[in-house]
């Protein structure tokens, strides 16, 4: 049995049983029986079972940000946002999927006719992390149910109630048994999903757990994508408009907690405004309320995971050893609950685990930096690869400096931003492939080339 416990009250809320290595296998032949009928059911009927989950999903929105808040402490407001953006994608997903499912004719030249056919992958598995069950899942499970495969889906045990929620959804949806089973329970489970016969499998988590399915999973070639940790940098120059800069950069930190794959992790800020760009985060960062998730005006809840507070607490102690200057402190709070309040730290230097580990939490480090040429080597020097963000120049000077980042995103005046339109991939460590636009609906399908010949007529 898994103990769920609420991170802002550390109280036991619910005890869910994890699924066996037995029902993972059972679910799997399940959907490889609904597998081929699911893939011949017409888009419209799936398109409108994907519409029935929306509106489920819609009408329980109050319930299930609750429970998203009462598992992982993210605050309510939070949650009710982040359902909010989970239904918006999922009405980008179905407008845009049915221009990307049919094969198209790329060139005619009697008697040879050249076409691409795109086929579902069939039987998909997904392994989720608790940051965002609902955006994450949903960049997975609408394309892939659209494109006609069936789902093994195991959200992170720090989210079982909202992943059970998300299966109760399905079921309710009228989905066919055997095309979305949720699995519930930690790594083994997961890991147990992954030595099924899957013909696709989409992870979103951390590097190190990434690592291991991808190097199981490797002999077997099949389509996969990994999308995976960050530690992401921004770059003030000195022309940027520092009240805003820091702003942005402030919420493009502590979003959540800091528990973000793509939060700001990393500032980087020419010499000519540094004191003052410390003084404007600092200010907007003392702006931002710690407190009970339920309080519509608490911005920082509880880290979703008591264990890392002792992560946070050894980046911060590594930095300070190393000469690193404290202008905000903050860590544990006292009293009951996973709570830590953000730490901004200043003359950061590259040796320190703040500047190249993943936080995941409500710590920063601030460092100066010459100018472009400094601030672009110090940026890339990181073993991920998700996002960066530039913070004044113009469009131009912005495009040039982006162009030599080696990040699957490139902001500018902007942070921490995803949107459906755009591909949603990481580089090195951040993993392999993307989801969302175009390119994250095709990769739940398989191109298949077809030569066709006229043959001349027998007589
Ligand atoms: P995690 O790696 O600890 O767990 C992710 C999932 O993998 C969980 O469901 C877990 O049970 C499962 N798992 C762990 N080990 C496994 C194994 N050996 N075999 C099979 N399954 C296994 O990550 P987390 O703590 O849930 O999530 C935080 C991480 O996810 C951070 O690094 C964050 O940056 C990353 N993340 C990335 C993105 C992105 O889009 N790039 C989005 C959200 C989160």
């Amino acid at each position: 049995m898994l103990k769920i416990i609420n991170p802002a009250t550390e109280q036991e809320i619910a005890q869910v049983r994890q699924s066996s290595r037995d029902e993972v296998a059972a679910a799997y032949q399940e959907a490889r029986q609904a597998a081929p009928l699911w893939a011949a059911t017409p888009y419209q009927e799936r398109a409108r079972l994907v519409g029935n989950f929306r509106r489920i999903l819609a009408e329980t929105h109050n319930k299930a940000a609750l429970t998203l808040s009462s598992e992982m402490g993210k605050p309510l407001v939070q949650a009710e946002r982040e359902i909010q953006g989970a239904l918006e994608r999922i009405d980008w997903f179905l407008g845009e999927t049915p221009r990307l499912l049919h094969g198209e004719t790329v060139r005619v030249i009697p008697p040879m006719l050249e076409e691409i056919h795109y086929e579902p992958l069939g039987v998909v598995g997904s392994i989720s992390a608790w940051n965002y069950p609902y955006l994450i899942g949903v960049n997975v499970m609408i394309p892939a149910l659209l494109t006609g495969n069936v789902m093994l889906y195991k959200a992170s045990e720090f989210v079982c109630l909202t992943g059970g929620l998300i299966g109760e959804l399905w079921q309710e949806s009228g989905l066919p048994r055997g095309v979305f089973t949720a699995l519930n329970g930690a790594a083994h489970v997961g890991a147990a999903l992954v030595e099924q016969e899957l013909d696709g499998f989409f992870f979103t988590g951390s590097y190190q757990s990434g690592r291991k399915i991808a190097e199981s999973l490797a002999a077997r070639f099949i389509p996969s994508g990994f999308e995976l940790g960050g530690k992401d940098a921004a770059y003030v120059r000195a022309d940027a408009a520092l009240a805003q800069a820091a702003a942005s950069l402030a919420d493009g930190a502590f979003y959540n907690a800091g528990q973000s794959c793509c939060a700001v992790e990393r500032i980087y800020v020419a010499a000519e405004v540094y004191e003052g760009f410390i003084t404007h985060f600092v200010s907007e960062t003392k702006k931002l309320t710690l407190g009970d998730p339920l309080d519509p005006g608490t911005y920082f809840g509880p880290l979703s995971r008591e264990s890392q507070r002792a992560v946070l607490d050894a980046q911060v102690a590594d930095a300070l050893s190393k000469g690193a200057r404290q202008v905000l402190s903050g860590g544990r709070t006292t009293g009951r609950g996973y709570f830590y309040q953000p730490v901004v730290l200043a003359d950061t230097t590259a040796t320190m685990s703040i500047m190249r580990e993943e936080s995941f939490g409500p710590v920063i480090g601030i460092q100066k930096v010459s100018g472009d040429e400094e601030a672009i080597c110090l940026m890339n020097d990181t073993a991920y690869g998700l996002t960066s963000a530039i913070y004044g120049g113009n469009e131009e000077s912005a495009r040039k400096i982006g162009k030599r980042l080696n990040t699957g995103t490139i902001y500018w005046n902007c942070c921490d931003r995803v949107s459906p339109y755009l591909p949603w991939s990481g580089r090195k460590h951040s993993g392999v492939g993307s989801t969302l636009s175009a390119l994250g609906i095709k990769a739940f399908m398989r191109p298949q080339a077809w030569h066709l010949k006229t043959a001349p007529r027998a007589e």
